[in-house]
């Protein structure tokens, strides 16, 4: 398959856009100071004019193209110090703005290239992928051990490489090989069951979307798996009737939706097949009347927007010919894509529910601190940040924190053990599990 993922030195015209003026520093659009911000979860923890945060990083991919830099570990380690969460691209208003986690990422890309990325501790990542196909060092069979409950009960969740199914649930390897995060697709089999969905899983055949590679800079590892899981999704439409993927990771939604457009083949090997999020499937559900509560929940609740279901999903308008400003100019983006309003429009009509919002929301919320390699490259920090996280949900009297990202789901609940609070962050799949018959 051909892909189409760019170089440094393809992006190089952009990287010259970067003005250092600095507005990527604190989300601003929400309010005039003091309301407004720190955006860069990077800059606060580094420093944001000591080269840490977008401008400086920028400055390192003018320095590494032009050769005035060499590879270092000090080098390494900056332009890894980053959740690649696009907070500063949201903030950003020159023409690099939509690139500018794409140049973060080119940087590191260079750096596997030369043989001196990812960071040491992340290369467990790499090794991982080469021999299990997930980044989590699991043995295939330990992929499925979620499912044993369902087992158990006589519910067994149906294996789709066997038998036929409209849905695959395409659970990702957060949900399957990390333990605290294994309520979400204990959960979301078990929503689709009371519903009396059809839907299959791949088991011990599922791989991994391949984010996590990308995310650190392996992108010969993240093209090996996209292609076999776009053969593996087209055999499954051809042979199984798979018309629907649903995910109920951001990871791997991002991944699919996002990433898998960088090869030319993407359309065809997922002609009539729709790739859609848990969240999106159960709103669908409950504006058909098919999702009927019958519990309650008496919950004081914020939502965490997920970087990977929110601003990493904009599109964005370009002065393609020149007409309105100057060619290739940045005019506007575009959220429609982006999933803000449906997982509010969910948690707001389970019944009880008090519903408040942070004032990082949206496109310009805060990250966990967990994404771009962070969890398992700088594990202290990526708790620490989450934790932050957790305070702006106390602040605004929130008793728990609701998302759609088992990564998040995981960090901010490590973030929230580091301050000793009685917030926990569950995904939205687990509580409407609690109130459906
Ligand atoms: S990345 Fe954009 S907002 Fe940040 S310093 Fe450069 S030009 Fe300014
Ligand atoms: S992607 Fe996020 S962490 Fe990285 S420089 Fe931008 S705002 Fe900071």
């Amino acid at each position: 398959m051909k892909w189409n993922i760019p170089t440094l030195k393809e992006l190089e015209w952009l990287i010259w856009r970067c003005t250092a003026c600095s507005n990527c520093r604190t989300a601003y659009t929400y309010g005039p100071p003091p309301s407004n911000t720190e955006i860069c979860p990077a800059g606060v923890e580094f420093g944001f004019e000591g080269f840490m945060a977008s401008k400086g990083k920028i400055a390192f991919a003018r320095g590494i193209l032009n050769g005035e830099l060499e590879w270092t570990d000090e080098l390494l380690d900056a332009i890894y110090k980053c959740t690649v969460c696009a907070g500063c691209a949201n903030q950003c208003e020159l023409d690099h703005k939509p690139y500018i986690p794409e140049i973060i990422e080119a940087m590191r890309r260079r750096a596997v290239e030369d043989g001196i990325g990812p960071m040491p501790t992340q290369k467990v990542i790499a090794q991982s992928m080469r021999t299990y196909n997930n980044p989590y060092q699991g043995p295939r069979r330990v992929r499925t051990d979620w499912t044993r409950p369902f087992k158990k009960a006589k519910k067994p969740i149906k294996n789709i490489n066997k038998e036929p199914a409209p849905i695959l649930y395409y659970v990702g390897c957060t949900g399957a090989y990390n333990l605290p995060v294994r309520g979400v697709p204990v959960a979301t089999a078990s929503i689709f069951q009371k519903l009396g969905l059809d839907f299959g899983i791949l088991g011990e055949e599922e791989i991994c979307c391949g984010s996590t590679a990308m995310r650190i800079g392996d992108a010969e590892e993240f093209k090996r798996v996209a292609e076999l899981n776009l053969e593996k999704f087209k055999w499954l439409h051809e042979n199984r009737g798979v018309n629907t993927i649903v995910t109920s990771c951001a990871g791997c939604y991002r991944a699919i939706k996002k990433d898998y457009t960088m090869c030319e083949d993407k359309g065809k090997m997922l002609e009539g097949v729709t790739v859609i999020h848990t969240a999106e499937l159960l709103n669908n559900l409950y504006k058909e009347g098919k999702l009927k509560f019958s519990g309650s929940l008496p919950w004081k609740v914020t939502y965490h927007d997920p970087c990977h279901t929110g601003r990493h999903l904009n599109k964005f308008k370009f002065d393609k010919d020149g007409s309105v400003a100057w060619k290739d100019a940045y005019l506007e983006t575009i959220e429609e894509d982006c999933l803000y309003d449906i997982p509010r429009e969910l948690l707001k009509v389970i019944p009880d529910i008090e519903f408040t919002e942070m004032d990082r929301i949206r496109d310009n919320s805060y990250c966990c601190g967990g994404g771009g390699g962070c969890m398992t490259g700088y594990g202290d920090w990526a708790a620490k940040n989450a934790s932050k996280r957790i305070e702006e949900g106390m602040d605004k009297g929130a008793e728990h924190m609701v998302s759609i990202c088992p990564f998040c789901h995981y960090n901010i609940n490590q973030g929230s053990k580091v301050i000793k609070s009685d917030m926990k962050l569950y995904d939205l799949v687990e509580l409407i599990d609690q109130v459906l018959p």
